[in-house]
């Protein structure tokens, strides 16, 4: 199996790619955020503990989302692998991925990292919230603590995978077509 991290900042565009990459590779995306606003929708016990954690813009605690991916593993089949977006967010998740996909003598297979400037984050987050009416999209504090969030938790795992040789990282500035070419080029070598 391989196992692609789609990483960036939030509003880099993750979404919006994944899309074309699972299809073109068949691959499963699983989106943390996602499975996140599923139990919020559903109303679960988790659900809820997130809800409030997600709309102050603060990361959720590493084991639930770690539960969420793992269960995702255990269950897919009838794939080439996965693409992870929005996890792993911390250290912490990064060497619990690690250790998950030892169990079956397998790794990470490359990070693919969308890369916007701050200013384009919070213009891109303000578009979306026109369209898409995410909760966690409203509010300018909330968009301030999770770019926050994302330089001092998510950010330093560039270096980790930097480290093992993984990492590679596309400019996402362009148009949504350009950005999709650069990320397929880059994943034909895998
Ligand atoms: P974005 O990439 O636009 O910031 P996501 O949809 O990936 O948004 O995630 C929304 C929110 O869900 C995050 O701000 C965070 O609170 C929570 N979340 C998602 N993934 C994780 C994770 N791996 N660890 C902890 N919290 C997470």
């Amino acid at each position: 199996m391989k196992y692609f991290i789609l990483f960036g900042p939030p509003g880099a565009g993750k979404g919006t790619q994944a899309t074309a990459m699972v299809e073109k590779y068949n691959l499963r995306h699983i989106s943390t955020g996602e499975l996140l606003r599923k139990e919020i929708a559903a109303g679960s016990e988790l659900g809820l503990k997130a809800k409030s954690l997600i709309d102050a813009g603060a990361l959720v605690p590493d084991e639930i989302v770690e539960g969420m991916i793992e269960s995702e593993f255990r269950t897919v089949k009838g794939v080439n692998g996965f693409l992870l977006d929005g996890f792993p967010r911390t250290a912490a998740q990064a060497e619990a991925l690690d250790k998950m996909l030892s169990k079956t003598s397998e790794e990470v297979t490359s990070v693919v990292s969308i890369m916007i400037p701050d200013e384009m984050i919070r213009e891109r987050i303000k578009h979306r919230a026109s369209i898409e009416g995410r909760a966690d999209d409203a509010s300018d504090e909330t968009i301030t603590n999770r770019i926050k969030t994302y330089h001092g938790k998510t950010e330093p795992l560039v270096e980790y995978y930097k480290k093992k040789g993984k990492y590679s990282e596309i400019d996402g500035t362009g148009t949504i077509e350009e950005v999709r070419e650069k990320i397929f080029a880059l994943m034909d070598r895998f």
